[in-house]
């Protein structure tokens, strides 16, 4: 028979797949002889077998589960419900991978009308039972039955508010009591019944809502933003209770074993006195630094201190804990690898690495690539910063800098992103409801809560700037403003925040680029040891050039020409280029845009010095640089001496149904040569000009949207012709390759046929993407975010590249070019060129190297890393 349940001293850490990871952890500090409050863990396996059975928990399954709570009773000499002695119990969700926020606990299961007399009398404490007892009524009715919890809190605070006392620990035995049965009136009015009395129908519910808050909406949403599949299910811990509020020798709190920001090794952390569960989290009262523990109960502290050392040399990797102390005893709830900043991660695994806790290769892996994002994004620019006016400062929850437009609730975020506004969202504290305005925002301020809070949290796990527990601000967010003291900040007025200091500005301050230095740099050497993809940029400029070379880009992989086009000089001569009737007047322009050209390419060259330098050739439709306002044709017209009505009519007659399978590209350069012609004399004039002073230039020209072989050799072959000339009359040897991008499926499907005409291939999965789909890259996402939600599509295939039907294409090529070329270079240039999964796929067919936009470039060379040392 299928075993459903194990006990605590049955599992350990490896069974993660099977018992969740809070539930193998459990069960591994217990082996390892931790105090951890005995229990036991109902299998993600029975979820899955729930959801298959339409939602029920079937006899064999009950009968296991209730075999395991009587031997948990005969250990602790308790049983639920008992008059004497009860059992009381905890019901906790714990998925596979850690979903912060996204499931829900329920605590003190067992209480009723007589147990909570019975606790009373057994621990001589009247006050905290029935604490607790209002405790579960409220967290039962919430989680379990979907009564909202405000109800019970607007309880809770009107009797504060009456009594005239701050916090919850004020509440007398008598205020206890009353709230209990007010409670009880509010479950009954909302749904019709009375509160389950009994503790196995407790325990049954509250067993069945685990399972089913793995299918509530935020979990999904959390799912889906990390990549966690939805079939895993999720396991339910049920646990005997301790109680961190019995008084002031209680206390319950969580720590990291190194700090989640910065990644110094040190203790960090909150607890609470007198308190339990969440409020450490929920930012009710304000907790304690964790060091302050050691002079409240210097003998736990010294305790606490020495599991946190034990735990993370065990697991060798930084941890986070939930604990609890009941009456000076220390209990462990809970231990996982901490969730941590990008910053926090390098520094992390840099200094184990020196500490001898793993190898430089285990350190590698341990960075998310994706995360490294938040490392490379700017910061604020020192001297906008000194006159910007701080109007407050809070808890630097996670860093980044951030400035945005107010707004209160995170339907307005989303609202406002809509609309392409940068938006920051404002809240009292958030909570997991507010995940999607969280993920829309350029950052979050939170009034309440600290380092452990939901926000700070769930923003780290993000990267997102995240300044919480800014007490000084009120915000109200009914009235859509925030105050402090008598500076009013309305909706839609612009804040500053720096997620580094927790400092809050107004108004909107400009940002700076980072530098990488120390252990970042440390941590890329390792990694450019280990992998075999090289990366190179997308750049147009000298100036993104520059930065992607800081970066560590070996190269460009595409330089686009048409950008340069659009400066304010060049335009008219562009204009006059593409009207012109003839090719003496079309040259007549062409002409004037070589030097300008050539100058570009210069800068570009001189910024990437030896790297190789792949340009690419002019590819969009002619009529995008086209005047479109009348005032813009007319003058143009005068300019050149040609009627009003004859320029708006060329123009129209430029017009294409559809541009994006129209006139361009390489098909630009059959028509109009001369287009082409001069693109190459400028690049191979600007790098023999830049190989004068004595650099080692590498240019490779690109040739945009081949389809097939014959176009490729037309144009390649003056291609050659000019750069030869130009070479030959400078006395000088260069080495220069010609070749294609391989975007269109027939140019895929013939990889053998064109390898003839090219020296290389590169990828441009943007348009292969759209062109083996048939999805329009302008229109699709309008209709593909629908394919997600009705999962039709994982992944959106622009984002994240389609291995199956693409990537057999590009596959496909690479034999074919191959057997062609032994020594064709191969590269991706598209978007995915910096997106990790897409670089994994890259590496594992072999391409020589991918190219992605500067900010990306340390990502793609973390993940080649990876992706070489994956394969071992
Ligand atoms: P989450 O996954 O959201 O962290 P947990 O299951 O860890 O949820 O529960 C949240 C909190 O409830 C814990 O941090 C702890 O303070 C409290 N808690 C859970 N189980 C127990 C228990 N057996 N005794 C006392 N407190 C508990
Ligand atoms: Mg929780
Ligand atoms: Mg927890």
């Amino acid at each position: 028979m299928e075993k459903y349940v194990y006990s605590f001293c049955e599992g350990a850490k490896e069974m993660k797949n099977l018992l969740g990871g809070k539930g193998a952890n459990l069960a591994e500090m217990t082996k390892i002889g931790l105090p951890v409050p005995p229990g036991f863990t109902i299998t993600t396996k029975a979820c899955n077998t729930y959801y298959e059975k339409n939602k029920v928990l079937w006899e064999e399954l009950m009968d296991e589960i209730m075999d395991h709570l009587t031997a948990l009773e005969k250990t602790l000499e308790k049983k639920l419900g008992d008059d004497k002695n009860p059992l009381l119990l905890s019901v906790r969700s714990g998925a596979v991978f850690s979903m912060p926020g996204m499931m829900d606990t329920i605590l003190n299961l067992g209480l009723n009308d007589t147990a909570v007399k019975a606790l009373a009398e057994a621990t001589n404490n009247e006050r905290f039972a029935y604490d607790s007892y209002r405790r579960f009524i409220q967290m039962f009715s919430d989680v379990a039955m979907g009564v909202s919890k405000y109800k019970f809190e607007a309880i809770l605070d009107r009797v504060k508010e009456e009594k005239g006392y701050t916090y919850d620990t004020q509440l007398t035995v008598e205020d206890l009591k009353n709230i209990v049965n007010e409670f009880k009136e509010i479950y009954k009015k909302e749904l019709r019944k009375e509160f389950p009395s009994d503790p196995k129908d407790q325990l049954i519910l509250a067993i069945k809502a685990v399972f089913d808050s793995w299918n509530n909406p935020r979990a999904m949403v959390y799912r889906k933003l990390n990549d966690i599949p939805h079939d895993l299910g999720t396991a339910v811990n049920v646990q005997s209770m301790v109680f961190g509020n019995m008084g002031e020798d209680c206390g319950t709190g969580v720590a990291f074993t190194r700090n989640p920001s910065t990644g110094e090794n040190l203790l960090f952390g909150e607890f609470l006195v007198n308190a339990q569960g969440e409020d450490v989290v929920a930012g009710i009262r304000t907790p304690q630094p964790i060091s302050n523990l050691e002079n409240v109960m210097p003998k736990v502290y010294e305790e606490f201190e020495k599991v946190t050392k034990l735990l993370e040399n065990h697991y060798k990797d930084m941890q986070d804990i939930e604990f609890t102390v009941e009456k000076e005893k220390l209990y462990i709830l809970q231990t996982r690898n901490g969730k941590r900043t990008s910053k926090a991660a390098i520094n992390i695994a840099a200094d184990m690495v020196k500490e001898g806790f793993i190898s430089k290769e285990e350190a590698i892996l341990r960075i998310d690539a994706k995360q490294l994002d938040q490392l490379l994004h700017p910061n604020f620019e020192e001297k906008a910063l000194k006159e910007a006016k701080l109007i407050a400062k809070g808890l630097p929850a996670s860093p980044g800098a951030a400035s945005g437009k107010v707004y209160f609730t995170a339907e307005d975020v989303v609202a406002a992103k809509g609309k392409g506004e940068k938006a920051i969202l404002v809240r009292l504290e958030t909570s997991p409801e507010d995940i999607e305005g969280m993920v829309s925002c350029e950052g979050i301020l939170t009034a309440r809560g600290g380092m452990t809070s939901h926000a700070a949290v769930v923003a780290r796990g993000m990267g997102k700037c995240c300044v919480a527990g800014c007490g000084e601000i009120k915000v109200h967010e009914e009235k859509k403003e925030c105050r402090v003291e008598d500076l009013v900040v309305k909706e839609g007025e612009y804040i500053s925040l720096d997620g580094s200091t927790g400092a809050v500005y107004l108004g909107d301050i400009p940002r700076v680029e980072v530098e990488l230095t120390g252990k970042f740099e440390e941590l890329m050497n390792w990694v450019d040891e280990v992998r075999v993809l090289k990366v190179r940029t997308n750049a147009d400029t000298p100036r993104d050039a520059q930065i992607a070379v800081k970066f560590g880009a070996e190269g460009i992989g595409l330089c686009r020409t048409e950008h340069m086009f659009f400066d304010d000089e060049r335009i008219p001569v562009v204009r006059k280029m593409i009207v012109s009737k003839t090719i003496e007047e079309r040259q007549k322009a062409l002409d004037k845009l070589l030097p300008m050209q050539k100058e570009d390419f210069v800068g570009i060259f001189e910024a990437m010095g030896e790297r190789p330098t792949t340009i690419r050739l002019l590819d969009p439709p002619l009529h995008e640089f086209l005047p479109k306002k009348e005032e813009d044709i007319k003058s143009l017209a005068k300019d050149m001496g040609i009627s009003y009505e004859n320029l708006k009519k060329r123009v129209e007659d430029l017009e294409e149904f559809n541009p994006m399978l129209g006139h361009r590209g390489c098909r630009l350069a059959i028509t109009y040569p001369e287009i082409y012609e001069m693109q190459a004399r400028a690049i191979i004039e600007g790098a023999i000009e830049v190989k004068k002073r004595g650099i080692n230039v590498h240019p490779e020209i690109m040739i945009p949207l081949i389809g097939d072989r014959n176009e490729l050799k037309y144009i390649k072959d003056f291609v050659v012709k000019i750069a030869d000339e130009i070479i030959e009359k400078s006395g000088l040897e260069m080495k220069y390759l010609v070749g294609t991008m391989i975007e269109v499926p027939r140019a895929a499907l013939t990889a053998d046929e064109i390898a003839k005409e090219a020296q290389f291939f590169s990828f441009g999965t943007n348009d292969l993407t759209q062109m083996t789909y048939g999805f329009s890259r302008d229109d699709a996402n309008k209709f593909l975010t629908e394919y997600e939600t009705k999962g039709i599509f994982e992944k959106d295939p622009f984002q994240v590249l389609d291995r199956v039907g693409v990537g057999k294409l590009i596959k496909m090529a690479v034999s074919l070019g191959k057997e062609t070329r032994k020594d064709i270079k191969l590269g991706i240039c598209g978007e995915h060129g910096g997106e990790p999964s897409s670089v994994e796929f890259c590496h594992s067919i072999g391409l020589h190297y991918v190219s992605c936009s500067p900010y990306r470039v340390p990502i793609a060379r973390l993940a080649a890393a990876q992706a070489a040392l994956k394969e071992k």
